[in-house]
């Protein structure tokens, strides 16, 4: 229970993020909760999931690199024509949620949008993070509350490293490091097409 009032003091009052003095064994999901709640006020339970790239249903690109492919943590989305036919198309919201991180950290990933959802309730929220990158352009702020669909920016090739894509991952831990986009521990990560699909409305 106090869990559920920690959330709820911590995402409603922005200044001052609750904090237990009796309880250290707070979630690495609560820490994140208190460390970006500046930028964080509430994030309304979402209401379905559609795709990024040609939403609702992803039609007009294709995935070439799935969740698992290489040890892949996300999904590469590209656009049918191939190569760079899809630099600068329009990237779209998965869900409402609220952005938590919105940078050009360079390197192989270029420009990343990092989005907190809540597949919960008001008063259980249930987090899960949407990671968007190689963006071309970022169109939304950091602490910006998106509603499903909203513009985040567009396609890119992270400065020039890649062909155009959209490398789009799903953490179910929120606010883990960035990583390396590769891995075998894939514990925190889903795969994006089968989460959307399974949530599609
Ligand atoms: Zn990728």
């Amino acid at each position: 229970m106090w869990l559920m009032v920690i959330i709820y003091m911590g995402t409603v009052s922005c200044s001052h993020p609750a904090k237990s003095t009796e309880e250290p064994d707070i979630s690495p999901t609560l820490q994140v909760m208190e460390t970006v709640s500046q930028s964080y006020d509430w994030v309304p339970p979402a209401d379905g999931f559609d795709f990024p790239l040609g939403p609702p249903d992803g039609k007009g690109y294709y995935n070439a690199q799935p969740f698992g492919r290489n040890f892949h943590l996300g999904d590469d989305l590209n656009g049918i024509g191939g190569g760079n036919t899809d630099l600068g198309d329009t990237i779209y919201s998965i869900a409402t949620g609220r952005v938590f991180f919105a940078e050009d950290i360079g390197g192989g990933w270029g420009n990343v949008v990092r989005v907190a959802h809540n597949i919960g309730d008001s008063l259980t929220p249930q987090w899960v993070e949407a990671l968007y990158a190689h963006m071309d352009t970022v169109v939304i702020a950091n602490g910006a509350l998106l509603h499903r669909g909203q513009a985040l920016g567009t396609i890119g090739t992270a400065g020039g490293t890649y062909l155009a894509h959209l490398h789009l991952e799903i953490r179910t831990q929120m606010g883990m490091p960035i990583g390396g986009g590769y891995s075998d521990q894939t514990e925190g990560f889903v795969s994006p097409s089968e989460f959307i699909r399974e949530r599609r409305e």
